[in-house]
């Protein structure tokens, strides 16, 4: 047989619509940064650099997952999505089982709820190598310590005493944003979710494996999550089974600082879990080491935009950072990328400010719906089996992960459906010198 030719065009960036294209620079080189810089290369503005603080990166963190809402984007952007497919977990399904027996609750396509989970990690090189092959040059060791809002020029300043200006800068410096203070004016105020989560990731040593009090989940790729009153275990494989990751979320009593590298205590996690299905109890007990994640809110921010040349704005955890139970942080981050990249080139180029107000307005509402996605799942998890009889059957759609209509949204198409809308509502508040706050301040 004749090999078929291959007729998908060739990706294309699109041509800025300025003269000269407008230059951004990116503060953050996480999945959040990096999405950003993709998504402003493909609709043709100049990246002149993506800044880092850190010297490397290093395979942090455990599971993370990308729903298809950000797949369609990366795609778009002429990214390889079959690169992150191919290492993130291949299960079918996932399993929601009662906490003390495993009894499933309820079984749901793993689409429904992350997409692919991986390691954020892994997934992150492969942003990372994106980003490279665009020729976007990253900057690491560049410590951003502090940003000057001046029209139409505005600069941050490194550690280093180097300062950079650009038509707009992009800071997507994560959870804890010092843009977030610098640029906004608002103060870094962690509100407690009540709770945090023990979290492990290792190889399974060959004794595990053959183990068949540990072993029940590392056949085959595999997801499973274990509800109880106020408590939940998630448990799924990573690189072909090779790795293996539990996550326990639990009542938060303690006073550990919020960090992405507390250790946890081994001891507390098996008092935790004594009493949960033998079939993941073993392999949880017999963990040599966890970490320790206090789980915060950030409360809604009145505005993600600089106040005085409106050219400095946040995107991702640094402005709309989400519960682990919503799996939707570095979707929503690629989400916020588009919107921010394609309001840029709907504008004037001296009209930077009407974008960056439109980007806010758009974004906000959607993050708001995903983020109350995150926290309604693990409510309904914590209190489903409160009181409820042992015999009785819970019904499915009441432990069920509902995602799922997050992934139809398509954030550019969403910006071409309300610009004019929009586009309008802010000039009439640029004109009026009153921008209308996101939400009460
Ligand atoms: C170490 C770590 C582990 C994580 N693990 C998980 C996980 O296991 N599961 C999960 O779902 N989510 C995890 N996350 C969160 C997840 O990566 C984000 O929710 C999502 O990718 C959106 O990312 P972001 O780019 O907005 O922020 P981040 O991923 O936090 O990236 C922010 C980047 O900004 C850089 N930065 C911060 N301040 C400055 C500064 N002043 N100057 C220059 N650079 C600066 C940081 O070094 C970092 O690289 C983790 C985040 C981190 C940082």
């Amino acid at each position: 047989m004749e090999p078929q030719e291959d007729t998908k065009p060739a990706y294309k960036r699109l041509a800025s619509p300025h003269n000269p294209p407008l230059h951004v620079i990116v503060v953050g080189a996480g999945l959040g940064g990096c999405a950003a810089a993709i998504a402003l290369h493909h609709h043709g503005h100049k990246v002149v650099a993506v800044l880092d603080k850190v010297r490397n990166f290093t395979r942090l963190g455990d599971s993370l997952g990308l729903g298809e809402n950000a797949y369609r984007l990366l795609a778009r952007w002429g990214c390889n999505i079959k690169e992150i497919q191919d290492i993130g977990n291949q299960a079918p399904t996932m399993k929601i089982r009662r906490w003390h027996d495993g009894k499933v609750l309820a079984e749901q396509p793993l689409m429904d709820m992350a997409g692919y989970i991986g390691h954020r990690g892994d997934y992150h090189d492969i942003f990372l190598k994106w980003v490279r092959e665009r020729n976007i040059p990253i900057r690491m060791g560049c410590d951003v310590v502090s940003y000057s809002d001046s029209d139409p020029t505005p600069s941050l300043t490194l550690a280093s005493g180097e300062t950079l200006t650009a038509d707009l800068i992009v800071a997507c410096d994560g959870i804890k944003s010092l843009a977030r203070h610098l640029v906004l004016g608002a103060r870094d105020d962690p509100v407690s979710s009540g709770y945090a989560c023990f979290r492990a990731y290792f190889e399974p040593s060959p004794e595990m494996r053959a183990d068949p009090t540990r072993n029940a989940f590392l056949g085959e790729d595999s997801v499973n999550f274990w509800i109880g009153p106020d408590t939940h275990v998630v448990q799924n494989t990573l690189r072909g089974g090779k790795e293996f990751n539990w996550i326990l979320t639990h009542k938060d009593e303690g006073d550990i600082p919020e960090s992405w590298f507390q250790p946890g205590d081994m001891d507390e996690v098996r008092r935790l879990a004594a009493d949960i299905d033998p079939n993941i109890r073993h392999a949880i007990m017999s963990t040599e080491k966890c970490l320790d994640w206090k789980i915060c809110y950030r409360k809604p921010l009145p505005t993600w935009v600089s106040p005085k040349s409106h050219r400095i704005v946040l995107l991702g955890d640094s402005c709309h950072a989400h519960l682990p139970t919503s799996a939707q942080g570095a979707s929503q981050a690629t989400e916020s990328s588009g919107v921010l990249a394609l309001c840029l080139s709907l504008v004037r180029r001296d009209e930077v400010r009407v974008a960056t107000r439109a980007y806010e307005k758009l974004r906000f509402p959607r993050v708001r719906v995903s983020q109350t996605h995150g926290e309604d799942l693990r409510d309904r998890w914590h209190n489903v089996l409160k009181n409820a009889e042992e015999n009785v059957d819970i019904e499915p759609e009441k432990v069920k992960i509902k995602n799922r209509p997050l992934y139809v949204f398509d954030a550019e198409q969403d910006v071409m459906n309300k610009w004019e809308g929009v586009a309008s509502k802010v000039r009439r508040e640029l004109t009026m010198g009153k921008i209308e706050p996101l939400c009460p301040e």
